[in-house]
């Protein structure tokens, strides 16, 4: 299978090509198809398996796919968010995030971790759409409760590394989150879960937040 098989939007396809990924790697080419139908996945895979492209890109693909107004005029807090376990992967994701949408323009992505000054994190906020927001959940839930962001508009979230989470004792914040996103729009908010191993917190995160997911193994 190639790249130009996989459904993605030009600006993405010109991206992949200029970071010389040759062809999807086997989670890519599993989680792409996924991620456009926008279907629930559970992604059993290790760090170094290339899942950070395969939900990055279906993320961007669907931003690029918003009509122009919405994009441009009525975004209110966060399209997709990403939770990670560690700022450097936070980092590292947005890193990821930022070479992808190369081609794309005005995408405004924002990592939010601990550490950093409240003020300029809601300066930011407050000051221009964010479309995708790369968080720990620690720092993120307490932007949350401050009301400095909100998840009104929030349609993909990512749970990297979940088994992590629970290592970090993340796992009830990320449950926390999870459960600030509207009723009525959580049907419609899209949720990929990558974990390494599957421990019972996290099966139970799965199976209160997840509609019928497809599990991948890689
Ligand atoms: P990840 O597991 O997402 O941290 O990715 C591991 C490494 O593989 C990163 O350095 C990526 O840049 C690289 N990578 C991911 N997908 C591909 C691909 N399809 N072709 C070549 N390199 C890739």
């Amino acid at each position: 299978r190639s790249w130009a098989e996989s459904g993605l939007a030009s600006p993405l396809l010109q991206a992949v090509q200029y970071a010389r990924y040759e062809r999807p790697n086997p989670i890519q080419m599993i989680s792409i198809p996924i991620g456009l139908q926008r279907r629930d996945l559970i992604g059993i895979a290790e760090t170094g398996s290339g899942k950070t492209a395969a939900f990055c890109l279906p993320i961007l693909h669907q931003i690029l796919d918003l009509p122009r107004i919405t994009r441009e005029t009525l975004l209110e807090g966060p399209y997709a968010l990403i939770l990670a376990p560690t700022k450097e992967l936070a980092q590292q994701i947005e890193d990821e995030l930022l070479k992808f949408a190369k081609f794309c323009q005005g995408i405004d992505t924002m990592c939010i971790i601990g550490g950093q000054s409240y003020d300029q994190q809601s300066d930011r906020l407050s000051n221009n759409p964010i479309y995708v927001i790369v968080a720990t959940p620690g720092r993120f839930k307490d932007l949350l409760e401050r009301k400095m962001v909100v998840l009104s508009r929030c349609r993909f979230v990512v749970v990297d590394e979940a088994d992590h989470m629970v290592d970090q004792s993340f796992i009830s914040d990320v449950d926390w989150i999870l459960s600030n996103i509207p009723d009525d729009l959580r049907e419609h908010t899209q949720i990929m879960m990558y974990t390494a191993t599957m421990p019972p917190q996290v099966e139970k995160l799965a199976r209160t937040f997840l509609k019928t997911p497809i599990v991948v193994t890689v």
